[in-house]
Formats: structure tokens, C-alpha cells, sequence
């Protein structure tokens, strides 16, 4: 379980679902709450994830989702958000979510029931910053995956976490993670290849990715199961060289940043 930190003025990132497009038993899919004592974010809602998110806070004290793509493994659990904000507990709040241009329709095409308690907010394919509140700053980049894909950095007074969402390696992962306190970033191919033209990364990508951008350290996530996880860490920490410390995205464990 998560400790306190995150509430004494610092910024932490417990990741809550780190399951793939498919996910192994157990794992929740995509979802990592970020929080610090004045803001609680959830990253991406992929499915199980709100169920999961309820061991660290109640949903309805989130102070914003920010969505990454919209491969259902990213949001799909927002369909469940959309009935707990309209008419769960807390009914009567609205909460703030962002994410790529289509998100509500895509929503709305499930039935336009209980949106009202979900405000959205369009990230630009031109990337851009967002206060969060909090001090919470919301920087983005779009990279190579489903188009638009937006990997996401949340800063607090230098602390900084990023979140490289899916994507193939880049150049504008590279840049958005410069100096990242903490990179999370996709390994879907673990120590094994990306067919050819497929948008996503192995183990050795995310190592590189890393190694590049000068990350502190890196949280391996987005794995399918298929692949074996001993091999691929060690991949990504041949890739990564030895100054970033490297370790597998575990739920529930809480990272300070
Ligand atoms: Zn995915
Ligand atoms: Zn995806």
C-alpha cells in the first residue's frame, strides 16, 4: 500500500493499474495516481482501474483525470467514473477530465447518461501546459502511437514525474522526460522485438528512452504478459547504463519523485 508522502509537500506517483492492452491476472490497465498535498491526478483509467484507484482515495477526491490516447485500455474504466461522479456518493460534483479531442463522444456513444459530472477539457495536438491547481503543472507532447497520443509530464516545484503513455521510441518522449525525477514508460515487446510497424516499445526502447533523457529513474509498465519480466528488466537496465535506476512499475507501491 501507498505510504503518506505525497501529502508533506513532495510529489509521488502510485501506479494503480499497469496492466497492457490485454493484462495478466491481477493487473488493473493503465492508470497511475499522482499526487502532493494540494492535488490528486489520475493518469490514464484503463479497465479495473477504478475499483483499484479506491484503496488510495475515493474517486470523487480526484482533482482531475488526464487521458492519454483512446485505446480502451487508457480510459475505457471512465465509463464507471461517469456513474460513481453522476450518482455514487459524491453525486452533485463535477470532475475535471482531460484528454485528446473525441474523448466525451467516445463516452457518449456507451449513452450520454451521467457525463454531467465529467467537465472536458481538449489537450491541442500542438502540445502545451495546464495548471492542475495545487502547483500541479500538466506539460504534454504528442507522440507516434494512435494519433493523437499525448505523453504527459506533472511537475511540483522541480519534482517532476512523466509519463511516456504507448508510443514507439521519439524524439519528443526524449524531450518531455529531460531530466525526469521519474519516467514511466511502456515496454509492451518486453525483451523480445516490435513486429515491424507496430507503435510500441521493448524494454530496451524504454532503457534508451531513459538513458536519453537523463531520467533519475524508470518505472518499466505496459507489458504483455507473454513475456518474461526478469529478462526484460535486465534489457532495460543494460539499455538505460547506470545512471538511472530501473525498476518494474508495481501497484499499490508508491514512488516519490
Ligand atoms: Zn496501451
Ligand atoms: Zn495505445
Amino acid at each position: 500500500m501507498t505510504s503518506a508522502g505525497g501529502r508533506d509537500g513532495g510529489l509521488e506517483v502510485v501506479p494503480v493499474g499497469v496492466g497492457s492492452a490485454y493484462a495478466r491476472y491481477g493487473e488493473a490497465q493503465s492508470c497511475y495516481l499522482v499526487r502532493c498535498a494540494g492535488a490528486q491526478v489520475c493518469l490514464d483509467m484503463g479497465a479495473g482501474s477504478l475499483n483499484r484507484l479506491q484503496a488510495h482515495l475515493a474517486p470523487e477526491d480526484l482533482t482531475a483525470v488526464v487521458v492519454s490516447h483512446l485505446h480502451p485500455d487508457h480510459m475505457i474504466d471512465l465509463l464507471s467514473l461517469r456513474v460513481y461522479m453522476a450518482w455514487g456518493p459524491a453525486a452533485g460534483r463535477v470532475l475535471p477530465v482531460w484528454g485528446p479531442p473525441g474523448l466525451r463522444d467516445r463516452l457518449a456513444a456507451h449513452g450520454d447518461e451521467g457525463l454531467h459530472a465529467l467537465s472536458f477539457a481538449e489537450l491541442a495536438p500542438a502540445g502545451g501546459d495546464v495548471d492542475l491547481g495545487g502547483g500541479l503543472t500538466l506539460r504534454y507532447r504528442t507522440v507516434p502511437h494512435l494519433e493523437p497520443t499525448f505523453a504527459l509530464r506533472l511537475e511540483l516545484n522541480g519534482a517532476s514525474v512523466c509519463f511516456g503513455a504507448d508510443c514507439r521510441p521519439n524524439d519528443a518522449l526524449v524531450e518531455l522526460a529531460t531530466d525526469a525525477d521519474v519516467l514511466i514508460c511502456e515496454c509492451s515487446f518486453g525483451a523480445g522485438e516490435v513486429p515491424e510497424g507496430v507503435p510500441h516499445m521493448t524494454a530496451a526502447d524504454a532503457g534508451g528512452t531513459a538513458r536519453r533523457a537523463g531520467a533519475r529513474r524508470l518505472l518499466l509498465t505496459h507489458c504483455y504478459p507473454e513475456f518474461d519480466r526478469d529478462e526484460a528488466l535486465a534489457a532495460a537496465r543494460r539499455a538505460a547504463g547506470d545512471g538511472v535506476e530501473v525498476q518494474w512499475a508495481v501497484q499499490d507501491h508508491a514512488v516519490r519523485a
